[in-house]
């Protein structure tokens, strides 16, 4: 083994930290040594360093489901019309409250991308009131 392969403890959990990961099984040092590692959301799933490093995160919490969308979107009165697959970054029909269709993914609405039409009306009524004050 060679010194640049000896990913240690204290390295993993370096790594790790950062994203709010921890590791639960030690397996070994070696850049491909797969450890027990849990995610921020509690999933359990095996990781080596070298992987990890290249931004290999929890597949359970890459994977987002047609439930893991609804089960986003409800909460907001938003529908969703129609589910094209698995993934955080896959774009889904949706409908906001005021029956406005439109594309967006799991990881775009989450990060509070909301609907693009009443987005402009509510500037659209700031911008007329401003002109009437
Ligand atoms: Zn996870
Ligand atoms: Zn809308």
């Amino acid at each position: 083994m060679t010194r640049k392969d000896a990913i240690t403890r204290e390295k993993m959990i370096e790594i790790l930290t950062p994203e709010g990961y921890n590791l639960k099984e030690f397996r070994g040092n070696g850049g491909k040594t797969k450890h027990v590692v849990i995610c921020d959301k509690g999933h359990e799933y095996e990781c080596c360093y070298e992987n990890f490093q290249r931004g290999y995160i929890c597949k359970l919490c890459f994977i987002k489901t047609e439930k893991d969308m609804i089960e986003l979107l409800s909460p907001e009165n938003f529908k969703l019309k129609e589910f094209r697959g698995n993934g955080v970054r896959t774009k889904h029909l949706i409908e906001c409250p005021n029956k406005h269709q439109y594309e967006v993914s799991y990881n775009s609405f989450q990060q509070r991308h909301r609907c693009g039409f009443c987005a402009e009306k509510i500037s659209f009524r700031r911008r007329r009131n401003k002109i009437i004050c």
